[in-house]
């Protein structure tokens, strides 16, 4: 996958786009992630990216014509025959990011990400976009943690950049629960000790007492959740025997005619 991350400041991104998971994964040519300068674009003398408002008010705002020239570099340095690219502001405004929109990113080949700075981009940038994508209900400086949230969520889901796949699989949101607790050495710290059911051996049981575990946690903390989950019939008992109540009817078992 091509990720072109654009900015005005390019230093905010270079760090943690270059170390640990993405930096290996771009080493070895399984993500090719490229920051793009805005102001390489810039057709004024001092290279000037924002400006004042019309109308007036407070702030800058950045000025379309820098941004529409790097977008339409940008797609010319796609690959032959590749797919569209997917054009993404970052705006608090936009639709809010979540793991079913990394999921769908995950499937593209190309995607252009544009942070804004200052009072944010000029109205006429927005027809550039495919898409306009918030992190959250908050307002930031500019687009680049946002950029690099979208980034990293979207990344781990390509084969390849994790070392175990199958970890990405029963993450937290990923299986529609959260994840429950997860432990490692030592056996026994200050005094709180790893489930025994940990260390018993028994696979079939240690996937029972982590699903049952993924129940209890997301009923505790996000039963929203739990709305929109696809439950088997253990996960119902489950459940039924978390919140103390009657377990339901097994499905496979035949009604007896009266
Ligand atoms: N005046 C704008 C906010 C500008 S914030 C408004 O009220 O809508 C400056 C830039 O930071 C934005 O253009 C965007 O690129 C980035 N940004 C700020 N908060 C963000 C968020 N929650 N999600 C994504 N990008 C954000």
């Amino acid at each position: 996958m091509l990720i072109q991350l654009l900015t005005i400041h390019p230093l905010i991104v270079s760090g943690p786009l270059s170390e640990s998971i993405l930096g290996r994964a771009q080493e070895q040519g399984v993500l090719d992630i490229r920051v793009v300068n805005i102001r390489d674009f810039a057709l004024t003398k001092h290279q000037q990216t924002d400006d004042y408002p019309y109308g007036g008010g407070a702030g800058l705002v950045m000025k379309p014509e820098p941004v529409y020239g790097a977008v339409d570099w940008c797609k010319k340095r796609a690959a032959e025959g590749s797919k569209a690219p997917r054009v993404i502001l970052m705006d608090p405004q936009g639709k809010v990011f979540n793991q079913k929109l990394a999921e769908e990113l995950a499937r593209e080949e190309h995607l252009i990400l544009v942070c804004g700075r200052y009072e944010g981009f000029d109205e006429r940038i927005r027809s550039l976009a495919t898409d306009e994508v918030s992190v959250g209900d908050y307002v930031l400086m500019g687009g680049e943690l946002p950029a690099l949230v979208m980034i990293e969520a979207v990344s781990r889901l390509i084969p390849g950049v994790l070392g175990d796949i199958e970890s990405a699989v029963t993450e937290s949101h990923t299986s529609g629960l959260l994840e429950g607790p997860q432990y490692t050495r030592p056996i026994e710290f200050e005094g709180q000790r790893v489930p025994a059911i940990l260390t018993s051996g028994d696979h079939g049981a240690v996937e029972r007492w982590r699903r049952k575990e993924a129940l209890k946690r997301t009923l505790e903390r996000r039963p929203d959740l739990l709305a929109n989950l696809e439950m088997s019939h253990d996960d119902r008992v489950m459940l039924a025997e978390l919140k103390g109540e009657e377990p339901p009817p097994d499905p496979r078992k035949k009604r007896r005619r009266s």
